[in-house]
C-alpha cells in the first residue's frame, strides 16, 4: 500500500482545521486550550480515506505566526501541501511564509483550497484566485498547483478537492521501500501497558514489530513492542506514513520531540555539517558570516552558527556554501533539507540542504564534491561520497547516509561501478586511493631513501607482482575489483577483440561498440587489463596484447639491430602496419628503450 503524507499550510483562521475535519471527520485541535481559543497551537493528525490502496495521512499545522515552529515540525517529511487560503482575505503573511518554507523543504507538490467561498461574491472568488496564483507563483516559481474553490460550511467543492487529492497521490512517486529506517519524533508520551510511545512521519525505510531501533541523539537502544498507523495495529510500517511506535527500553523523558528513531548501526549525530544555504528573495533578512541561527532539521531545533565559504554575507535571492556549526548534535543525512530562522526575533530567513556531515577543517576545498552530492545523479553522488572519504574509504553501510541515495539503489550503483573498489566492507575510489598510496609511500620511505631508490624498489616489486603500479598509483594486487557477470563477459569479449586485432586494434569508439559497453566502462576494463599486465598502452587510444607487443619488440629489435639506422619504411615492411599504427608503435619502442631515434633513423639500444 502506498503511503503519502499531506501537510496543511496557510494563514491563521483561513479554515485549515475546519477543512481537515470536513475531509476526514477528525478534530485535530485536541487540546483544551486549542478548543477554547479556537486556534491550532500544535500539530494534529488525521487519516484521509480517498482510495482503498492509498494511505493518506494529513498533518494539520498551526497558522498563527507564534507557532511557525510547530508548523515546521509538522511540515518536515511531508509529500505534498494542502494550502488553505480564505477567499474573503486572500493571501496573508503566513500564507507566504508557509509557501516559502514548503519550497525550501523541497516539497514540490500541492493543492490550493480557496476556502470560505460561501462568504464572497463570484467576482471576489476570481480576484482571490488570481491573487493566490500570483503570490504562490512568485514564491514557488511555478503555477502548477491546482486551485479548488471550497466551503467547509456548505460542503461546496469538497468532492472535487478529494478527487484532486487522489490524483496527486497517484502522481507522486512512491518512496523507495528498501532504504535505511528513520522517523523523526514529533510526539512522545507514555501509555499504560504500552510504555513509551513515539509518533512521527516515517521518512525512509521500514520498521517491523520486534525490531531493535536506536533513538538519537541520546543513542539509546530500544525494541519496537508494537506499532500503529493512524490508530490501527500493524506488523510493520513503510516510508511516508504517520506511525506510532511503542518502545521497550526507553524512558518517556528521554524520547522528546526532535529525537530520531533509526535502525542500522551507521546513523550518528553530528555537530557540524556542510550545506548549501539559500536565502529566498522574500526573506526578511540576509545571513552574515558567523550569524547565529536556529536550525530546524527533522523535528528538532538547534542553535548554530553559519560560516560561509568566503566569509561573505548571503544576500536575499542568493545561495552560498556554508558550514553549519551546531551547539547541540543533530541527526542528518546528505540531501536532507532544513530551515533556518533568525535567533531573535524568530523569523524564517533561509533554507538549506545538507551536503556532508562532519567535514574536516579544510571543508572549503570540498565544494566540487558537495555540488555532485546535491545536484549529481545517484551515481555521481555516490562517487563523490566515496571520493570525500579519501584513503580510509567509506564503510558500505554508510554509503546511503553519506550520499543520500536510497540503500537499494546505492548497492546497485556501487556494484556496477568499475571505478570504485571494495576492500572488505569499505569502498575506495580506485584511481585516487592508488595515487595517494604511492604518494604516501614516496613521502614516508623517501625521507630516508633517495627517490630514485624508492622508484627502483617500486618497479622491482611491480615486476615481481608484489604490487601493481597503475598510472601514478600503487596498490596490492588482491585489491583488484570484483567484476559483475556482465562486466566479466565484456572483459572476455574485449580480450578476444584485442587478441585478433594484434597490433591494429579498432579505435576506442569502435572498440566500445564491438564489445557492447559505454566508453567509461571500456576505459575501466582497459585499465584493468593493463594493471593485470595482459595488455600494453601504445598510446592512450591504442592498446595491444602483451603478446603482440613482445613480438613487435623482437621484430623492431631485429630490424634496428643490423648495424645501420633503420627507416620507418623498413619497419613497416617487417611489421606490415599502416602509418597510423606504425609511428605510435615506434615511438613507444623509443620510450621503452628498445630503440633510439637518430637523424639517420632508429638504432637498437644495447640491452
Ligand atoms: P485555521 O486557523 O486555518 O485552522 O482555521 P479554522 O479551521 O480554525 O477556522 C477558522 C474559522 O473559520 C472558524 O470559525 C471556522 O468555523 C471558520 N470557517 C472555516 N471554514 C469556513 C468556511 O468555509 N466558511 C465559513 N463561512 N467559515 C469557515
Ligand atoms: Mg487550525
Amino acid at each position: 500500500m502506498k503511503g503519502i503524507v499531506l501537510g496543511t499550510a496557510g494563514h491563521v483562521d483561513h479554515g485549515k482545521t475546519a477543512l481537515v475535519r470536513a475531509l476526514t471527520g477528525v478534530e485535530t485541535d485536541r487540546w483544551a486550550e486549542e478548543r477554547e481559543r479556537g486556534l491550532t497551537i500544535d500539530i494534529g493528525f488525521a487519516p484521509l480515506h480517498v482510495d482503498a490502496d492509498l494511505e493518506v495521512g494529513v498533518v494539520d499545522v498551526p497558522g498563527h505566526e507564534d507557532f511557525v515552529k510547530n508548523m515546521l515540525v509538522g511540515s518536515t517529511g511531508i509529500d505534498a501541501v494542502l494550502l488553505v487560503v480564505a477567499a474573503d482575505e486572500g493571501p496573508m503573511p503566513q500564507t507566504r511564509e508557509h509557501l516559502s518554507i514548503a519550497r525550501l523543504l523541497g516539497v514540490r507538490h500541492g493543492i490550493v483550497a480557496l476556502n470560505k467561498v460561501d462568504r464572497v461574491e463570484p467576482e471576489w472568488r476570481e480576484l482571490a484566485r488570481d491573487a493566490t496564483l500570483e503570490e504562490s507563483g512568485r514564491i514557488l516559481g511555478h503555477r502548477d498547483w491546482p486551485v479548488v474553490e471550497v466551503s467547509t460550511l456548505t460542503g461546496e467543492g469538497l468532492t472535487e478537492l478529494r478527487a484532486h487529492i487522489l490524483d496527486l497521490a497517484n502522481e507522486l512517486p512512491a518512496r523507495p521501500e528498501e532504504d535505511v529506517f528513520r522517523m523523526p519524533v514529533d510526539r512522545a508520551f507514555s501509555v499504560a501497558g504500552a510504555g513509551t510511545v513515539v509518533t512521527g512521519t516515517t521518512w525512509s525505510g521500514r520498521v517491523t514489530t520486534g525490531d531493535t531501533v536506536r533513538l538519537l541523539p541520546v543513542d539509546l537502544r530500544a525494541r519496537v513492542r508494537s506499532l500503529q498507523v493512524h490508530g490501527s495495529d500493524r506488523d510493520s510500517v513503510g516510508p511516508g506514513s504517520r506511525a506510532a511506535l511503542a518502545l521497550v527500553g526507553v524512558e518517556t523523558s528521554r524520547a522528546t520531540r526532535g529525537a530520531v528513531v533509526v535502525s542500522g548501526a551507521a546513523w550518528r549525530s553530528h555537530r557540524r555539517f556542510g550545506a548549501r544555504i539559500e536565502v529566498p528573495p522574500e526573506s526578511p533578512r540576509e545571513i552574515r558570516h558567523g550569524q547565529r541561527v536556529r536550525v530546524f532539521l527533522g523535528t528538532g531545533e538547534v542553535m548554530a552558527r553559519v560560516l560561509t565559504e568566503r566569509r561573505e554575507t548571503v544576500a536575499r535571492g542568493t545561495v552560498a556554501w556554508a558550514l553549519v556549526d551546531c551547539e547541540t548534535p543533530v541527526v542528518a543525512r546528505t540531501r536532507d533539507r532544513f530551515i533556518l530562522r533568525f535567533y531573535s526575533p524568530v523569523v524564517t530567513i533561509a533554507g538549506g540542504q545538507v551536503a556532508e556531515r562532519d567535514p574536516p577543517r579544510a571543508w572549503r576545498r570540498r565544494l566540487e564534491s558537495w555540488r555532485a552530492l546535491l545536484d549529481g545523479s545517484p551515481s555521481g553522488a555516490i562517487h563523490a561520497a566515496v571520493a570525500l572519504a579519501g584513503p580510509t574509504g567509506l564503510a558500505a553501510e554508510n554509503v546511503p547516509l553519506a550520499s543520500g541515495v536510497p540503500a537499494a539503489l546505492a548497492k546497485k550503483t556501487l556494484e556496477s561501478s568499475a571505478r570504485l573498489r571494495r576492500v572488505r566492507e569499505r569502498w575506495f575510489d580506485g584511481d585516487r586511493a592508488s595515487a595517494e598510496s604511492l604518494e604516501s609511500v614516496r613521502q614516508t620511505v623517501g625521507k630516508r631513501f633517495s627517490s630514485e631508490l624508492v622508484d627502483a624498489v617500486v618497479t622491482e616489486l611491480a615486476e615481481r607482482g608484489v604490487v601493481v603500479v597503475s598510472g601514478p598509483g600503487i596498490r596490492l594486487p588482491d585489491h583488484a575489483p570484483v567484476l559483475r557477470p556482465a562486466e566479466q563477459d565484456a572483459l572476455e569479449s574485449l580480450r578476444s577483440v584485442l587478441e585478433s586485432a594484434r597490433l591494429e586494434p579498432p579505435p576506442p569508439a569502435e572498440l566500445a561498440a564491438r564489445v557492447g559497453v559505454e566508453r567509461d566502462l571500456l576505459n575501466d576494463l582497459l585499465r584493468l587489463l593493463v594493471e593485470q599486465r595482459e595488455i600494453v598502452a601504445i598510446t592512450p587510444e591504442i592498446y595491444v596484447t602483451r603478446d603482440a607487443e613482445s613480438e613487435a619488440r623482437r621484430i623492431v629489435r631485429t630490424v634496428a639491430g643490423h648495424g645501420s639506422p633503420a627507416s620507418p619504411a623498413e619497419f613497416r615492411a617487417a611489421l606490415t602496419l599502416t602509418r597510423k599504427y606504425l609511428i605510435p608503435l615506434l615511438e613507444h619502442m623509443d620510450r621503452n628503450g628498445v630503440t633510439r631515434r637518430t637523424p639517420q633513423g632508429r638504432v637498437a639500444e644495447d640491452r
